[in-house]
């Protein structure tokens, strides 16, 4: 959802963005690029590390990859040509599992030898996706948005009939890997890099914090202008994704004010403090707003979804809307503010404690 308060932000580069196949060194030794997606989310910050080898080498570390299709592969084939100054890759850092981060790091790792570091949670959900044909589609996912209400026969044929849509942004993931966990130090040329595990996006997202740069790849845990999806899925219909997602960001605040944030979508900003509090004020509305739609009937997440998102919604943002917001109500009802009842037709509709 658009940020209404982006004007607190500050974004130190103005309107200035990267050419395709060109980088912005946007902090020593830390390159900006972009690359296309074919969605309403229409593109995505990678970033270049200069890196050193454990044997010595120089080179570069790439953070997440983009999806694999032509045009993101064509982009990286000028990245490589023109703005490495004739350095190999020496590794590939993925922030998670989703596919406009993980896309093409079967490619990227096997164009170059070298090794995928990623958190095992999201390695583990990333080759499970990639097997199978039913990631976000299929029975399953129609009978779970159809037990939170969603009616429209067409819609649910639609969402049974869409498979292998991970698979298609992400054909295959690399067969080994390196584990990244939260606290751990990366020796990143240079540099120190801390790694920080934030849940309730993916499994287990991996932001990187670079103190003497004073710069955090936020990845999509913190994003300027809209708020990170944060969704609940037929694979584990009870989740409660929205407090884990508010703790983690939460810790950030730990982070300097004058931070420098890199974040997957948008511009590179700084404003960390206030933005997770523009985040946290955010979710405490739209529970305001669930709370007090609830009070005055029954409601499911479907019939909620007018109330979360106030413009039409196609497919594809309909599927995220019903995540989300069952995401708010899961934590409602399982901090006790809201009960649960499944009717006769079998729909669960939420109704205050
Ligand atoms: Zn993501």
């Amino acid at each position: 959802m658009a940020n209404p308060g982006e004007s607190a932000l500050h974004y130190p580069l103005g309107e200035v963005l990267p050419e395709p196949g060109t980088t912005i060194e946007i902090a020593p030794g830390v390159n900006w690029l972009r690359m296309p997606l074919p969605f309403a989310l229409n593109h995505i910050n990678l970033w270049l590390l200069r890196d050193r080898g454990e044997d010595g080498r120089d080179g570069w570390a790439i953070v997440d990859c983009g999806i694999t299709d032509e045009a993101t592969r064509g982009a990286w084939q000028q990245i490589f040509e023109r703005e490495l100054l004739g350095l190999p890759v020496l590794r590939v850092i993925v922030t998670h599992m989703h596919p406009d981060h993980i896309g093409l790091a079967h490619w990227l790792t096997a164009r170059w030898n070298c090794r995928l570091w990623i958190s095992a949670t999201d390695w583990n959900a990333a080759r499970l996706g990639s097997q199978r044909t039913t990631s976000v589609g299929g029975e399953s996912a129609a009978a779970f948005f159809a037990s939170h209400g969603l009616t429209d026969a067409t819609l649910l044929a639609q969402v049974r009939a869409r498979t292998n849509y991970y698979g298609n942004m992400v054909p295959a993931v690399p067969s080994q890997f390196r584990r990244l966990m939260d606290r751990q130090v990366l020796a990143i040329g240079g540099q120190h890099w801390h790694c920080i595990a934030g849940y309730g996006h993916a499994p287990e997202h991996i932001a990187l914090h670079c103190p003497e740069l004073k710069v955090l790849i936020s990845g999509d845990m913190v994003l300027p202008r809209i708020s990170t999806n944060v969704s609940v899925i037929d694979l584990e219909p009870e989740a409660n994704p929205l407090p884990l997602y508010l703790a983690s960001i939460e810790r950030m605040r730990a982070l300097p004010a004058e931070t420098l944030v890199l974040p997957s979508h948008g511009k590179p900003f700084r404003g960390l403090h206030t933005r997770v509090g523009q985040l946290a004020a955010h979710h405490d509305e739209r529970f305001a707003d669930l709370l007090a739609a609830c009070a005055k009937a029954p409601q499911t997440a479907a019939s909620l979804l007018p109330v979360l998102f106030r413009w039409p919604l196609d497919l594809h943002q309909t599927t995220f809307a019903m995540g989300e917001s069952i995401a708010h109500l899961n934590a409602l009802w399982l901090r006790g503010q809201l009960k649960r009842e499944a009717g006769a037709d079998g729909v669960l509709r939420f109704s205050p404690a």
